[in-house]
């Protein structure tokens, strides 16, 4: 429902109200006048029921055949003890004044409850919650940000980027002067906890100015027309404050591509990005002021954000590299009591793709699982621990209750993958095999880092398919055909998802030429090449399958090594799996 109709639903309202009032009044003033004598002369009759008083100048009277009648009021002092005296009931209201106040509170109970039911059916029950976050705006503003650019790791790019709005921020006249265009907006995007929010506070801390964060999710679900209310607001408030930096985190929510919206509140997202984008093309360019957003895609957003005069600087902030991962870690852990027998730098080779956040999460677990042991500082061991609660929830409590078959069967598949990467593509590493369960299931766990490097070549693909599908092969070389598991799923599906793009996109192999099969799909020709690319895969698979089982057949001395210590110790790093290769030889 939009504004118009909402406006002319409350003139309806109040016209209903109005004219049931105004026929009770007409009605109500029907009633038949009598002089006061009369009604003395009634009274003296013994014809009068009942007298309500008021303090108005008429006053209501009820004969006994139940007529009401009106007449002067005397206002005499003792004109109700009188009619006591006389047998007649006295109200002290008047009649009118009950009815009516009756009637009043009926339609005002009546109304409140209509527009509450009304409201809050319309914004699914948030209604008064939304009105209380009306303000919020005046809430989030944080005057003396201590975050600096020190505080944040990583990121070169970026701050470098932000760098220079600080300058803008503080000096805006020596800009303007030039005819600079400065952005008034940036938006930092990439994936949750790595440092987005940082990056902005550090600019508001490095400026010294003062820092208003909202959220797009604040401004979505709420009546029409407040969204956009709530973002005149609050630029007004930053306007008044002078210089400071505006940050609006999770922008997809109120800047999703238009009539995208199938969620039927199209239209106050509509208005409330109008509002954003008459805002920010309204500010000067120099009053100092930045508005920051943050996203985790950048695609979905509206283009009339991204335009020149807007959002027109886009800085993506990624996952942490390793030194990148390894400053993190240092940051977080300076504040803790870590032990010296604690490599970050092992750690930090060990957490690829963990999220800043997650680094830090990982910190802090360690210090608690250090302090429930009531250690005085912080080992491996609580980080070990820590690191596998933030990758897959809890460690298990209980292992007895895994059968050792599954154990062994775990240990041997692990040793598959690490022994294989390490003989075939000994440029990756194997940080971390471990046979612990984790209460998210996952059975095992390696990880292997592949260089950094911006193509990936045709043997390194390969490799990537064997080091994946060895698992199942030391599972099946060890135990025999007939026991192998269903452990080695995501194994076989990255496998199959390397071969296809080979196959399919990169044109990687001569038996299925140098095409890109999804346009040859596109040209309806999968009737030929359907079979035939399933056969070819499949045979490629076999072979490399082959291959792995021979190159692990070889070197079985080593992947019993490599199982024996995994079922001792649980779990081996790198540095272990190292010493067990190094003291047995292994051939290729
Ligand atoms: P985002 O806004 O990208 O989702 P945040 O900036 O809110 O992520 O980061 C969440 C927390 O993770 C921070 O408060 C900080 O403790 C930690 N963190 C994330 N990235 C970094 C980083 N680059 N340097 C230091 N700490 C970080
Ligand atoms: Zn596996």
């Amino acid at each position: 429902m939009n504004k118009k109709k909402k406006i002319l639903l409350m003139v309806v309202l109040v016209v209903v109200v109005a004219s049931i009032m105004f026929v009770y009044n007409i009605y109500n003033n029907q009633h038949e006048y009598i002089t006061y004598n009369e009604f003395i002369s009634q009274l003296g009759k013994q014809k009068i029921d009942k007298v309500y008083l008021s303090e108005g100048d008429k006053i209501k009277v009820l004969d006994k055949d139940g007529t009401l009648f009106i007449t002067d009021n005397p206002r005499k002092q003792d004109f109700k003890e009188m009619l006591l005296l006389k047998g007649v009931a006295v109200q002290e209201k008047g009649y009118e004044f009950q009815i009516q106040s009756i009637l009043g509170t009926v339609f005002f109970i009546g109304t409140i409850v209509f527009l509450m039911y009304y409201l809050s059916k319309r914004s699914g029950g948030m209604a008064s919650n939304n009105i209380l976050k009306m303000s919020s705006a005046e809430k989030t503003v944080q005057d003396n940000v201590q975050i600096k650019f020190e505080d944040v790791a990583g990121n070169y790019e970026a701050k470098q980027s932000i760098r220079e709005l600080i300058d803008f921020i503080k000096n805006p006249d020596k800009y303007s002067v030039y005819g600079a265009r400065l952005p008034r907006g940036i938006i930092l995007y990439g994936p949750p906890g790595n440092g987005k929010t940082l990056l902005a506070k550090a600019l508001a801390g490095e400026a010294g100015v003062p820092f208003y964060a909202v959220s797009g999710s604040d401004f979505v679900q709420v009546y029409v027309g407040v969204g956009a209310a709530r973002i005149r607001n609050l630029f007004k408030k930053a306007r008044q404050a002078g210089k400071c930096v505006i940050f609006i985190d999770e922008i997809d929510a109120l800047g999703k591509k238009r009539g995208s919206g199938t969620d039927g509140a199209g239209d106050e997202k509509d208005q409330t990005l109008n509002a954003l984008l008459t805002e920010m093309s309204g500010f000067n360019e120099n009053e100092g002021i930045v508005v920051v957003a943050a996203t985790n895609r950048l695609d979905t957003l509206d283009e009339a954000l991204l335009r020149p005069g807007r959002f027109d600087r886009h800085v993506e902030i990624r996952l942490p590299d390793v030194n990148e991962r390894l400053e993190v870690l240092k940051l977080h852990s300076a504040n803790k009591p870590l032990s010296d027998k604690v490599d970050l730098k092992e750690i930090a080779k060990q957490t690829v793709y963990f999220s800043g956040a997650q680094l830090e999460n990982m910190l802090n677990e360690a210090a608690i699982v250090a302090a429930e042991r009531e250690s005085h500082e912080i080992d491996m061991v609580d980080l070990d621990k820590a690191f596998y609660k933030v990758v897959a929830g809890d460690e298990k409590k209980d292992r007895s209750t895994i059968d050792m078959q599954d154990r062994k069967i775990t240990a041997y598949h692990e040793a598959g993958h690490a022994l294989v990467t390490k003989i075939i593509a000994p440029d990756n590493t194997v940080s971390k095999i471990t046979i612990i369960p984790s209460t998210k299931g996952a059975g095992g766990f390696s990880m292997n880092i592949p260089p950094d490097r911006m193509y990936s070549t045709k043997s390194e693909m390969e490799n990537n398919i064997k080091i994946s599908i060895a698992g199942r092969a030391a599972e099946e070389i060890v135990f025999g055909e007939q026991n192998i598991t269903s452990g080695a799923y995501n194994d076989i599906e990255k496998a199959t998802d390397i071969l296809m793009n080979m196959v399919k996109r990169f044109g990687m192999y001569r038996d299925t030429g140098l095409l890109n099969y999804d346009i040859m799909y596109k040209n309806s020709l999968h009737v030929n090449i359907d079979g035939d690319i399933v056969k070819y895969c499949k045979e490629r698979m076999q072979s490399f399958y082959t291959q792995v089982k021979a190159l692990l057949n070889k070197n079985i001395h080593v992947l019993d090594k490599i199982a024996e210590k995994l079922l001792a110790k649980e779990t081996i790093n790198e540095k272990e799996l190292n010493e067990i290769l190094s003291q047995t030889k292994k051939s290729a």
